[in-house]
């Protein structure tokens, strides 16, 4: 039987203090673990600032984002950082199948306009906001596919319950609309049986895969929210977060047969062939430094060992 396939949620440490430096080594530690979908890490650790430097209505004060007038793309698409780095990625290395994650409208709306929207919109709740930072992310998504990548739509704050919380969800199709739907998938952190969150999730028409995690001890009962009808009905894969990301010693890294086996109960609930990949549970930029080679090594590990 073929292997799952292996990626990350998208962020590593900083691995050097140049940043195309830093983008190549730790596309170098992600191939030394045998993954098969590369990031570029997310070497870029201040995502306010480079919203800001693209997006017009996004700024940075004294240290502090604010919103400061209506939210649109500045330049093309091509000029977007991520875009640009993605390329730089590409032109040294041809081959590889890789993934760009971009930061989606609610959490990105939620981070920049909660400490000072000055114009335009009428508080963080005003919903034009959000359609506006999904507008301007939709030829970033395109350019991203158009260059030969996937691109996986971090939403970490929707599994909170948001009053408006499909619409939120909706938000995802719209950035996604005309892009082909096998290159689109979305990144949920923390429980997402809550508030119908994963119901709006399946719902998605221009979205793929859906990854959620399922080895911590909060995501865990996310275990009970999929099911082989569900995705199948709904035209969804299953991205699988198998390892937690937050031990904070060696001992406390999941084993491989602890990967094995949870990757067991996902496929017992989902089906196989239903997985699009494994992963960790989410980024790892906050992940003890010294413990990121052992969980990928364990993740590794746990595939070979899942068959
Ligand atoms: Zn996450």
């Amino acid at each position: 039987m073929v292997l799952l396939t292996t990626t990350t949620i998208g962020s590593l440490y900083r691995f050097d203090s140049e940043l195309h430096e830093s983008i190549e080594k730790a596309i170098e530690f992600q191939r030394e673990h045998r993954l098969d979908i590369l990031s570029d890490g997310e070497q870029r650790t201040d995502m306010i600032s480079y919203f800001a430097e693209s997006f017009d209505g996004l700024g940075v004060e004294a240290g502090v984002p604010v919103v400061s007038g209506r939210i649109a793309l500045k330049n093309g698409p091509g000029e977007f950082s991520k875009v640009k780095d993605f390329k730089h990625i590409r032109s040294k290395y041809p081959d590889l199948r890789m993934k760009v994650a971009i930061t989606g409208p609610t959490t990105l709306g939620m981070t920049c306009g909660s400490r000072k929207i000055k114009s335009h919109y009428k508080n963080l709740l005003d919903f034009r906001l959000y359609e506006d930072i999904a507008d301007a992310l939709a030829p970033i998504a395109g350019a991203i596919v158009d260059s030969g990548a996937f691109v996986q739509l971090d939403e970490p704050f929707l599994s909170q319950g948001y009053r408006d919380l499909e619409a939120r969800v909706k938000l995802l199709d719209r950035i996604a609309n005309g892009l082909p739907r096998d290159k689109v998938s979305t990144h949920v952190c923390g429980y997402v049986g809550g508030h119908g969150a994963i119901d709006y999730l399946l719902r998605l028409e221009n979205v793929s895969t859906l990854s959620f995690a399922f080895a911590g001890r909060i995501e865990m009962p996310n275990i009970a929210h999929i099911s082989r009808k569900t995705f199948e009905d709904n035209g969804k894969k299953l991205g699988a977060g198998c390892i937690s990301v937050t031990p904070l010693t060696e001992a406390d890294v999941n084993t491989p047969e602890q990967v094995a086996s949870k990757l067991r109960e996902i496929a017992g609930r989902v089906g196989r062939e239903n997985i699009a990949y494994a992963h960790p549970d989410c980024g790892m930029r906050a992940t003890t430094k010294s413990l990121v080679p052992i969980i990928l090594r364990n993740m590794r590990a746990g595939v070979d060992l899942f068959g």
